[in-house]
C-alpha cells in the first residue's frame, strides 16, 4: 500500500467508496464525479501506478481486472446494449489518479471517443 495513494487509502477503507464489486484483487467502486449513468472504477487492490506498469508486473492481476469489468458489466445491466471501457495512462492520457484504474461507462449511449 502506498499511504500516499487515494484509491489505496479506499482499498483500505480509510476513504468511503460505494463498492460494488469485490474480489481476492480487485475493487470496483462508483466514481465520485460519473460521467455517464453507470460510472464505475475498477482497480487492483496492490498499487501499480498504470496499467502498463501493472500489465509488466503481474499480468495475471490485470487480467482479473478485465474479468472484474465483465463482472460488473454483467451486474449494472450493461451487456445487452454495450459500455466502454476505457483506461487512461500516464499525463497524456489525463491519467490523474496514479494507481491503475478501469472505467466502466454505459447506460446510455457514449457517443464518439474524444480524440
Ligand atoms: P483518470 O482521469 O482516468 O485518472 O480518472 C480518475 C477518476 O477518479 C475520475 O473519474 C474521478 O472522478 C475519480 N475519482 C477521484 N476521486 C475519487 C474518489 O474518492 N472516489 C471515486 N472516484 C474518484
Amino acid at each position: 500500500m502506498d499511504t500516499d495513494c487515494l484509491f489505496c487509502r479506499i482499498v483500505a477503507g480509510e476513504i468511503p467508496a460505494t463498492v460494488v464489486h469485490e474480489t481476492d484483487t480487485t475493487l470496483a467502486f462508483r466514481d465520485i464525479e460519473p460521467k455517464a449513468p453507470v460510472h464505475v472504477l475498477v482497480i487492483p487492490k496492490d498499487h501499480h501506478p498504470d496499467i502498463a506498469a501493472l500489465a509488466l508486473a503481474d499480468p495475471g492481476v490485470a487480467a482479473d481486472v478485465l474479468a472484474a469489468a465483465a463482472a460488473v458489466a454483467e451486474t449494472e445491466g450493461l451487456r445487452t446494449d454495450g459500455f466502454r471501457l476505457i483506461v487512461n495512462n500516464g499525463r497524456h492520457a489525463g491519467q490523474e489518479v496514479a494507481h491503475v484504474h478501469a472505467h466502466v461507462l454505459g447506460g446510455a449511449p457514449l457517443g464518439p471517443m474524444v480524440s
